[in-house]
């Protein structure tokens, strides 16, 4: 077990660092809110699993058992994350006169086929909402007397009944003071405006794609009961680390930590365990100023796009570990182009050590302690990449060794050092005609000129490639002759 240091995360609970001591002694067990799949993720969403990736990894160097969740949102999530709106996956299926469940089942194709490019490992389990409705509704019926009041627009879960209802958003629970509140609230009788849905019934007269019989009538599950429901379920209250975007800090986890709190017959928050899980973590936004990350403008920044335009999706997992998770991150093309060039030179140190065998030894242990402390430092992955750079850049050790420490570091940063190509790098897009072969046929016939100081042919040999989106790069630092435009 790597505790040379002892790891220390911060807990928006408290806003505080904190040791990570871990309920199970050896387990670290986490539950992370997954993608609400109406349509495809955006690049901002996967920052969020790339976080809780990294935060996996690192408790596993750490050398604890990991078990993690992720769950699938496909009901109950509303256009508004309070009670205002419609369901984001009837609503889609509604648009797009499709079966919800093909559109649940498309999505969560599409969010896995990110997950994998961008190299996060499986969790031990998708929790999929809607094969928990059963649970759900035992979950509430144990909870409904001392804690919910029923309105004919379904089961409302009294946020009066828990002691701290909202400590973590650092709300007040004063009804006056939140009544003052921004938030759209369309929902009459609601006791208290934080109040929440824990049972939606279908109102009279319609009828929905989804929907489940339940003691408060036909309908379907708040998104919040979803979350508490499966990670109690399969991690056991009290937890250790419950993970998300920082909105969810808002409405989200309050709400699912009141349920958590009702159903624990537990109260104040000043024993952390009461909330269901000990450590609540939030990673900050992915912002992006002209709005392209919003789903609902035509072309939004998803994963396949920055494919689409030539670019490996590890640099993109590079940008996001280039900054602190707690930290917003603004994403440009050109801050991408950048993570690329730093990828391809981490690549390009590993290439000669590509079928060097050995183990890590003393000569590059205490960049490892270092690498160490970084993380431990709640998950300072930009720090952790300045020791990844100095372990490349070792000169006098032995190149097996060295390929050990690299192979420890990525273990845990996740940028398939050892197995990317520097060609896999090459920026090439997806709609470019022109073959490799006839690029390269063309570069010799360039150098050919060049050599006989016939720049006429030269230069029209560059704008023939021009032409085709193909920039040559006339001694480029790192040895790339030519890349392809988006
Ligand atoms: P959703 O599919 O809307 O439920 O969101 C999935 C995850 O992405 C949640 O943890 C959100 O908090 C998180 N998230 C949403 N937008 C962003 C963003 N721009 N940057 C980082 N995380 C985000
Ligand atoms: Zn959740």
């Amino acid at each position: 077990m790597t505790q040379a240091v002892p790891l220390k995360l911060f807990n928006s609970l408290t806003r505080q660092l904190e040791a990570f001591e871990p309920v199970h002694p050896g387990e670290a067990r986490v539950y992370s809110c997954g993608p609400t799949v109406y349509n495809y993720p955006h690049i901002g969403n996967m920052r969020a699993y790339v976080f809780a990736d990294v935060l996996g990894r690192t408790l596993s160097f750490k050398g604890y058992r990991l078990t993690h969740v992720i769950n699938i949102t496909d009901v109950g999530h509303l256009t508004d994350d309070a009670d205002a709106g419609e369901d984001k996956l009837e609503k889609a299926a509604k648009d797009r006169a499709q079966s919800i469940w093909d559109i649940a089942q498309h999505y969560t194709e599409a969010y896995w086929a990110d997950v994998r490019a961008l190299n996060i490992r499986e969790p031990a389990q998708w929790s999929i909402a809607t094969q928990y409705v059963p649970q759900m509704i035992e979950f509430a019926q144990s909870i409904a007397d001392r804690h919910c009041y029923e309105l004919p627009s379904g089961l409302y879960f009294d946020v009066t009944t828990v002691a701290d209802y909202g400590r973590l958003a650092r709300t007040a629970t004063d009804a006056s003071e939140a009544e003052g509140e921004s938030r759209i609230d369309p929902v009459d009788g609601k006791r208290h405006p934080a109040d929440f849905a824990i049972w939606r019934k279908t109102p009279e007269g319609e009828k929905r794609q989804m929907e489940w019989d339940s003691p408060w009538g036909r309908g379907a599950p708040g998104w919040h009961l979803e979350c508490s429901v499966m990670s109690g379920r399969l991690l056991g209250f009290p937890f250790d680390i419950h993970t998300g975007g920082i909105d969810h800090r808002e409405i989200h986890h309050p709400n699912e930590i009141a349920q958590n709190q009702a159903f624990c017959c537990t109260n104040g928050l000043d024993v952390p365990a009461n909330s269901g899980a000990r450590i609540w973590m939030h990673n900050n936004f992915l912002v992006e100023r002209s709005g392209k990350m919003s789903k609902s403008s035509g072309e939004f920044l998803r994963l396949q796009l920055l494919i689409d335009k030539g670019y490996h999706p590890l640099a993109y997992r590079l940008m996001c570990l280039q900054a602190h998770y707690r930290g917003e991150l603004e994403f440009s093309w050109d801050g991408l182009g950048a993570a690329l060039t730093r990828l391809k030179r981490m690549v390009m140190a590993v290439q000669p050590l590509q079928h060097a065998e050995g183990c890590v030894g003393a000569k590059v242990l205490p960049l490892i302690a270092r690498f160490d402390a970084a993380l431990s430092d709640d998950l300072n992955t930009p720090v952790a990449l300045t020791v990844l750079d100095e372990t490349l850049a070792l000169k006098k050790v032995d190149a097996g060794e060295k390929r050990a420490a690299i192979a420890a570091l990525d273990a845990v940063l996740g940028l398939g050092l050892l197995t990317l190509d520097r060609t896999d790098l090459r920026i090439r897009p997806s709609a470019a005609t022109i073959t490799e072969t006839e690029i390269e046929a063309i570069l010799v016939r360039r150098k050919a000129a060049r050599a006989a100081k016939d720049f006429a042919t030269s230069d029209a040999l560059r704008d023939e490639l021009a032409a085709q989106g193909v920039e040559a790069m006339d001694g480029d630092p790192l040895g790339w002759d030519w890349k392809l435009g988006a």
